[in-house]
């Protein structure tokens, strides 16, 4: 199949074709490559295979909303809502808001409705948005969260509110880029592990001066503490505070989602790879969820980023349909929808 590539590279490409899982050296080996490269390029479609063979034709589609807006104290350089550089007005989505996105997604195929708050959002806004959010969920859809750390027994409170998972990411950067501490990250995972949730995460935010190494250590703690999705997302920073840095291809984004395809093989308990945002090279590479997005979000500077950024779910269901994908994912052990 990748006659004419360098040995090295065929060799871990065709032993994770293989469903033979990679070591944490021949992760590292793919995310050296240059995206340009013949190399870069079997490696995109090694990473198509293996999830076609994990995952068939079946797409997964999510979406966030963002909840509320405020001068967040991890403050993230790459976020719009860091407090040193928060420049929007404060919001908050009234219970209306969380309704009316149910009512968009009702028959949609969503499998996930994630609702985002700021790092240190207060526990009680926690729960109540979940309290709201549950009266009009569809059928078929989970509610999950993508919020700051965690105590364990707060874990559990919202497990019994009704959340099935959380986002959650020690992020390329931390402690650099943000205030937070690595260690809180991976405390705050492990207790939604102890509980059984659905732990969503992602090699995040991706910059050009990320090195190799970096990379393959957020991907590999991705594959040691099993999650349920992994993910990929070149960092979109709409902020000053990082603008010098630039961002990375779309090819090479592409070029980590495959990669990322291919150190998750072993993982059993995967559900899906995503892409953020949604691209079309990214679900062609192994990616086969990408998220639609209403209210606040990380990466924009409009406080309805559905009408800014953000993908609508006719956006998302039509670029998922363009890229080959016959039908979505259901939670709760309902039927797939087709996608037509
Ligand atoms: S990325 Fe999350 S934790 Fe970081 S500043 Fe933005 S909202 Fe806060």
């Amino acid at each position: 199949m990748f006659e004419c590539i360098d040995s090295k590279i065929r060799a871990i490409v065709e032993k994770a074709c293989s469903d033979i899982p990679l070591s944490k050296d021949e992760v590292l080996a793919l995310i050296k490559t240059d995206e340009a490269s013949m190399e870069a390029d079997a490696i995109r479609q090694a990473g198509r295979y293996v999830s076609r063979k994990r995952f068939g034709r079946r797409a997964m589609l999510l979406c966030q909303t963002g909840v509320e807006a405020f001068p967040c104290s991890a403050d993230c350089q790459f976020c719009s809502f860091g407090k040193s550089h928060f420049s929007e007005e404060l919001w908050k989505i009234p219970e209306e808001g969380i309704h009316s996105v149910n009512r968009q997604i009702t028959g949609k195929g969503v499998f996930s409705h994630f609702l985002l708050f700021m790092h240190n959002s207060l526990f009680e806004t926690l729960l109540s948005s979940v309290e709201k959010a549950k009266k009009s969920l569809p059928k078929g859809t989970n509610l999950v969260l993508n919020c700051g750390d965690l105590e364990h027994s707060q874990v559990a409170e919202l497990k019994s509110a009704g959340v099935t998972g959380f986002y959650h990411v020690m992020r390329l950067g931390e402690e650099i880029d943000t205030t937070l501490k690595k260690k809180d990250r991976i405390q705050t995972i492990e207790f939604l592990k102890q509980e059984g949730l659905d732990w969503y995460t992602c090699c995040e935010p991706v910059g050009p001066e990320h090195s190799a190494e970096e990379i393959a250590e957020q991907i590999w703690l991705s594959r040691e503490l099993s999650c349920f999705q992994n993910a990929v997302m070149r960092r979109i920073c709409v902020t000053s505070a990082m603008s010098g840095r630039g961002r990375i291809s779309l090819l090479r984004s592409a070029q980590l989602v495959a990669v990322v395809a291919l150190a998750m093989v072993g993982n059993k308990e995967l559900s899906s790879i995503a892409v953020h945002e949604p691209d079309l090279l990214g679900l062609y590479a192994g990616a086969n969820c990408i998220y639609a997005e209403f209210g606040v979000n990380p990466r924009d500077t409009e406080k309805e980023t559905s009408k800014s950024r953000g993908f609508s779910i006719e956006k998302c269901r039509d670029m998922l349909k363009d890229s080959g994908f016959v039908s979505l994912m259901q939670a709760g052990g309902e039927k797939d929808i087709l996608l037509q």
